[in-house]
């Protein structure tokens, strides 16, 4: 099989349990992509800002990012655990990104604002606090 993220061919572990299991990224890849829950908090004018995100910087291609979207699992099930102390969830992506400026004076009107999203974005520089 042809690796989806470094394109280098490999053979995957065969045993029985995964005898129709195909892979379609290299072990080292999998490696290298194991996501961490990483944490950064900084203030806003009335509140704080929680910002989960899964990994600190990844240069990999818009297709194996929306693969890894599923990673995000791990994010919703603390959302759905924590979520009822913040006033406000935000999942940051690019498009809401590149409107943060303008979205800055409703969101600073919130307390507690928890933001997610599958990579580190610099928030703080968006957000004009
Ligand atoms: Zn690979």
């Amino acid at each position: 099989m042809i690796c989806e993220v470094c394109g280098t061919y490999f053979l995957d572990e065969e045993c029985l349990s995964r005898l129709f299991v195909f892979e379609d990224i290299c072990m080292s890849c999998r490696e290298a992509l194991k996501p961490r829950l990483l944490f950064e908090v900084f203030p806003i004018a009335y509140g704080e800002v929680h910002y989960y995100y899964l990994y600190e910087d990844l240069k990999i291609s818009y297709y194996i990012k929306r693969k890894l979207a599923s990673k995000l699992e791990r994010l919703y099930q603390m959302i759905i655990d924590e979520g009822m102390k913040y006033d406000l969830i935000v999942f940051l992506d690019d498009e809401l990104l590149s409107k943060m400026t303008e979205l800055s004076m409703v969101l600073l009107g919130f307390q507690q604002i928890l933001m997610f999203s599958l990579c580190r974005q610099d928030v703080v520089t968006h957000l004009k606090v």
